[in-house]
């Protein structure tokens, strides 16, 4: 990838029903929205700058499958027109029910090439507990809708660390999952605990009182196994572990999950929507009204932005490169910053002996240091 590629997110905020562990940016319902929403994100794109060889484009959510194929093809051709080249990667997330079926062959002719399917589990009593909406079947029969499409390249999100889910029941689940033999896979922890601004002003009551209800029944030190059990299960069958909770077939890793992971600069529309230039960051409104009444003034709905100076991009650095498996190249990082990562923080380095390891050209985290990246990161921040 060339220095001047750039990146485009585009978020989708409707959800059928709204998950009570979800932290996204998401709203239930208002299916009269969701016809108007596409052309407000094309009036979006149109007042922003367009850098660089536009990689990739990511719609992400909420449920971007929620959106007509016909829409989507809008916005595809409109980034197309704007940037001056077809992507290589559009990958568009989408729920497995059989109450939201998507025109998956129509969004194949729409320039999606991936797809990113969040079957969760395929043990009803887990969806249950997670109150997604969906069925093991509905999981399988969506998976089985996106191939008969002909998609190549489908990614399936799993959790564990469901209260209930044992380390068989989780082997058990990923086995099924292998059978379908897609080309990558997201493995994310349930995660029950609150941002501290949620905290402050809950977006959804009923959803905190879930939280609640589900802490004292999770058990860390089982997720923890899990996480380890997937290590093992999918090195064996052949995925390659290339960030915290991502595994790929060769070849097959996200592009455009990789170019954060990279720091490279991106472009976000919609609601809620994060953008990065290399050296500053801006984001829009959260509150759908709020981002639909600004865009439809012709405005560009930007709710803040701040400058990163030099201690929070080295931190970046640091934090996004660690998630990588292979880790963070010592040479880079002198490069962009002027000093070796392993001068400049030796303290934190010797603080997590256990968690990092170190050797002539990379900082990575060790096996443990995956499970408790965060512990290993405090000591790095400015
Ligand atoms: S379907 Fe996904 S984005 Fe929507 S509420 Fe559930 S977890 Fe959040």
């Amino acid at each position: 990838m060339s220095l001047s590629t750039h990146h485009l997110y585009v978020h989708v905020p409707f959800c059928r029903l709204v998950c009570a562990y979800c932290d996204f940016v998401t709203v239930g319902g208002r299916g009269a929205d969701i016809a108007s929403y596409p052309d407000l994100l094309l009036a979006e794109l149109a007042m922003r700058p367009a850098s660089g060889h536009l990689a990739t484009i990511y719609f992400g959510g909420g449920t971007p499958s929620l959106l007509p194929a016909d829409r989507v093809a809008r916005v595809v051709g409109a980034a197309i027109d704007r940037w001056g080249n077809a992507p290589t990667e559009v990958t568009l997330e989408a729920n497995p029910s059989s109450r939201e079926t998507p025109d998956w062959a129509g969004l194949r002719v729409a320039g999606v090439n991936r797809i990113s399917l969040g079957i969760q589990s395929l043990r009803d009593a887990q969806l249950q507990m997670l109150a997604r909406g969906q069925t093991a079947d509905e999981g399988l029969a969506a998976y089985a809708a996106v191939r008969a499409a002909g998609f190549e390249n489908v990614s399936i999100d799993l959790i564990y660390g469901i209260p209930g889910q044992s380390r068989a029941d989780w082997r058990e689940g990923l086995n099924l999952v292998l059978a379908l033999a897609p080309e990558h896979l997201s493995l994310y922890a349930l995660q029950l605990a609150l941002a501290p601004d949620e905290w402050a002003a809950p977006p959804r009551p009923g959803a905190l009182r879930w939280r609640k209800r589900m802490v004292p029944r999770q058990d860390d030190g089982l997720a923890a196994a899990q996480y380890e059990l997937a290590e093992e299960v999918l090195d064996a069958a052949g995925f390659e572990h290339y960030e915290l909770s991502s595994w790929a077939r060769p070849g097959f890793e996200s592009r455009h999950n990789s170019a954060y992971w990279e720091r490279r600069p991106y472009t976000g529309i919609g609601a809620g929507a994060h953008s990065f230039d290399g050296r500053s960051r801006s984001w829009n409104e959260r509150d759908l009204d709020a981002y639909m009444a600004r865009t439809k003034a012709g405005e560009r709905a930007m709710a803040d932005s701040e400058q990163l100076d030099e201690p929070t991009r080295a931190f970046e650095a640091i934090a996004l490169g660690l998630r990588r498996v292979t880790g963070l190249s010592r040479a880079a990082f002198a490069n962009e910053f002027g000093t070796d990562p392993v001068e400049r923080f030796a303290a934190a380095i010797g603080e997590g002996a256990d968690l990092l390891e170190v050797d002539h050209d990379r900082i990575r985290l060790t096996t443990r240091g995956r499970l408790f990246a965060n512990e290993a990161l405090v000591g790095f921040a400015p």
